[in-house]
Formats: structure tokens, sequence, C-alpha cells
């Protein structure tokens, strides 16, 4: 491992005071603009993990900056104890553009959950008349919605939970993609108040459900009166060739528009933790004044940021060139596969895409690939083992994708077994 006396002394420091509930790769970054990172030592990254698609507008990018540095000299914090004049302008503004009754502000992505898993226990008693204590949330196996307890009771990943119960009750799990599994759970739980589901698993390793997945798991909640909740805190924004991996925003009509939609990560383009809930009157009414909320939830300065960020993809057509750019990243990626015995898969849509290493999950080749991506000029990381997300911001131009092909082909003939 190359790493300089510079890079080392900053590593050296988080192991030594900070918490180890991390294992970074071997790089310090201190400068980000566009798809573009820098080291301390001023090499320059393709950033291929985007934060988790939480910089989905570029790093840096100048007008939700610009923003944030406008606002910040203005009003950053009021709590929720008084009204600002930015809340509601950004309720108005995200509400009128996803089509929702209601936004409920929160910070990081689990917050979000958290709220969701609230409303929709509220809901389930208040609406659908679940006997006290008796609700339920269905959750999908090798989800990812965040590290709370409440979270993590419904994990299947036995990292996230070890020594960390007692969980919470009333989380039913079932199997991805498997409709009749879900029916199945229906038919025979009348509690269930709700099911919360990522469109596609992102930390899973980039796992797609079928085609019409979402639109019969609505109409299923739908029929049992169960709310149809959406994760999209990474899938979202833009991320997979479409504002969201869900719905159609701009389609009345569409048949898999969730009941509940969680937005956070590019939700403020990666510059301050924002997370949303966004629910009609029937179902965001159900918590009443002093029920739940956030100090900084809804702050002057996130609503700023967020609805400068959230426009910075509406205006450079960001969800149609990840559609464009991972069309053509894909067939690339396709390409070297064929090459390369020691990819087994590469699968994704718009440019939430995963290569799948050939090997266990407990092997530390997948790892090993990216440290050399790395020294190549490239940062992604291993999620689940051996599987590679490969997520770029969604600015990058055709040419940085091919530069990016060109260090992963690189990278691999390195390894190659032949
Ligand atoms: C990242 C993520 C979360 C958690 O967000 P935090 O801001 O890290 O709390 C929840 N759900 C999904 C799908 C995510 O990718």
């Amino acid at each position: 491992m190359t790493t300089s006396t510079k890079s080392n002394m900053y590593i050296a420091k988080e192991e030594k005071y900070g918490a180890h509930n991390y294992h970074p790769l071997p790089v310090v970054l201190e400068r980000g603009q566009g798809v573009h990172v820098w080291d301390v030592e001023g090499k320059k990254y393709l950033d291929f993990l985007s934060a988790y698609s939480a910089v989905n507008q570029g790093h840096c990018h100048p007008r939700i900056i610009e923003t944030l540095k406008k606002q910040a000299e203005k009003l950053t914090l009021t709590s929720r104890a008084f009204y600002s004049d930015k809340l509601g302008d950004f309720e108005e503004y995200i509400c009128t553009l996803f089509g929702y009754d209601k936004a409920l502000l929160m910070n990081s992505g689990a917050e979000a959950v958290e709220t969701a898993m609230k409303l929709c226990r509220k809901w389930g008693y208040l609406k659908k008349g679940i006997a006290e204590n008796q609700a339920k949330i269905v959750f999908a196996k090798d989800n990812f919605h965040g590290r709370t307890i409440s979270i993590v009771s419904a994990s299947s990943d036995e990292t996230a939970r070890a020594d960390f119960g007692p969980f919470i009750e009333g989380v039913l799990k079932v199997p991805y993609n498997d409709i009749a599994a879900f029916e199945q759970l229906l038919q025979t739980d009348k509690d269930i108040a709700g099911f919360i589901v990522e469109p596609i698993q992102g930390e899973a390793g980039i796992i797609l459900p079928d085609e019409d997945y979402l639109k019969n798991i609505k109409a299923l909640c739908h029929k049992h009166q169960v709310l149809f909740i959406a994760d999209e805190i990474q899938t979202g924004m833009g991320r997979t060739g479409s504002m969201f991996a869900s719905y159609d925003f701009q389609d009345e009509k569409s048949e898999s528009k969730p009941d509940m939609l969680i937005l956070g990560k590019a939700l403020s383009g990666g510059v301050m933790p924002v997370s949303v809930v966004l629910a009609n009157d029937d179902v965001m009414l159900t918590i009443k004044p002093g029920e739940h909320g956030s100090t900084f939830g809804g702050n002057p300065l996130a609503c700023a940021v967020a609805r400068e960020a959230v426009q910075v993809i509406i205006d450079e057509n960001l969800a149609q060139n990840a559609k464009q750019m991972g069309d053509i990243f894909m067939s690339g990626l396709r390409d070297i596969a064929t090459r390369y015995s020691l990819i087994k898969t590469v699968r994704g849509k718009g440019l939430l895409t995963a290569i799948v290493i050939d090997c266990d999950e407990e092997d530390t080749l997948a790892w090993d690939i990216c440290v050399k991506f790395k020294e190549n000029g490239l940062l992604a990381k291993p999620t689940h083992g051996n599987k590679i997300r490969l997520a770029p911001p969604l600015v990058i131009t055709a040419d940085q994708v091919k530069e990016s092909l060109e260090i992963i082909e690189k990278t691999m003939k390195l390894f190659d077994r032949h």
C-alpha cells in the first residue's frame, strides 16, 4: 500500500481518536469539484461513490454553494417553535413538484425512515383501526434503511444487528421481489400497516426487482389497506435515470406512486443533511403538534439548500444524463466483463451500477480491486464483500465515462487469472 506520510498522518488520527465504525479506503480527501475529488497530496480521482449517491449534482455545485453562503449569512436555525420564510416555500415547492399534499422535513435518512415508521403506525391505529400496540410494518429481506435500533430491527444483516438487541416489535420481513410471499403475509395478518421497501436495493449490491414489482406491491397494498412506502434515499433524485425509481412524478396516473416517499442524500446535493417524508393529508395529518419533531429538521439553511439542489437536477437534466451516461457506462462494463472472468456479472440502472466479483463475500478480492482503482485514479468501495458499487455524480460527461472504463479495464488486467 503506497500512501504518503501526510495521508498516513490523517489516517492515524482517525484511527486513534475516531470510533472504529467504518473501514475506509486509504485515501484522504480535501477538495472536490464536479465528478472529481483531490487527496491531501494533490492526486485527482474520479469519485465513483458520490458519498453513497448524496452528491448526484457533483461536488461543491456552484449554485448550491452560493445558496448555502447567502442563506448562512442570513438565518440558519429557528427551531420549529417559530415559522421561517424558507420552510413553507420549500414545502410548497417539493409537494407541488412531486405530487404530495404534505412534507415532513428531517435531517438524516435514518430519521426520515423513523418518521415514516411512526406515521405508518399512527395511520394504522387512527385510520385502519388496528388494536393498540398491534401494528406491524413489513420490510424486505436484505434491506438497508439506516442504523437506528428500530431500523436495524428490520435488517437481516447480522453485522448490522449483532449485540444491538433487544429489537423493536411489530416488524415482519419478506423476501425482496417476491409478490406471492408478500400477498400471503397480507392474507394471514390483518395488523399490517405498511410495507417499507427500496425500489432498487442499494447496499445489498444494486438488486433490481422485476419490472412490475412496485406496481404489484402497490395494488396489493391498496387491496389490503396497507401503506406502500418507498425508501428512495439512494435511488431518488435522478440517480437511476429518472427522478425516482418508483414512479414518474410527471405522470398523475402512475400506478406505482408510493403512499409515502422517503428522500435524503442528494436532496441537498451532499451539502448538508436534509431528508423528507412526503405523504398525503390522510397519512400526514395523523401526527399532531408535539407528537414528533427535530430541532434541526426543516431549518431555513436546509430548506434553501435543498430547494436549489432539487432545481439543479431539473435545470441540468441530470436524470436524463444519468440515463444516457448510464447506458454508455453499462455497455462498456459489459464489454469489459466479457474479457475478465473474475467479473461474475454487471448490473444496474442509470448511474447506479455494480460489478460483482467472482469470489466469496468474505474474500478481500473486491477490496483489493478498489485499492487498485484508487491507485489508478478512481474511487469506489465494495458493498457486501464481493460487489463493487459504481455510482459517479450525475454531471459526468461521456469523456469521463470513457476515462473511467479505461481505469476499470486497466485494473482488471492486474487481477486477470489467465
Ligand atoms: C443511506 C440510506 C439510508 C440512511 O441514510 P442516512 O442519512 O445514512 O441515515 C436509508 N435508506 C437508504 C436506502 C439509504 O441508501
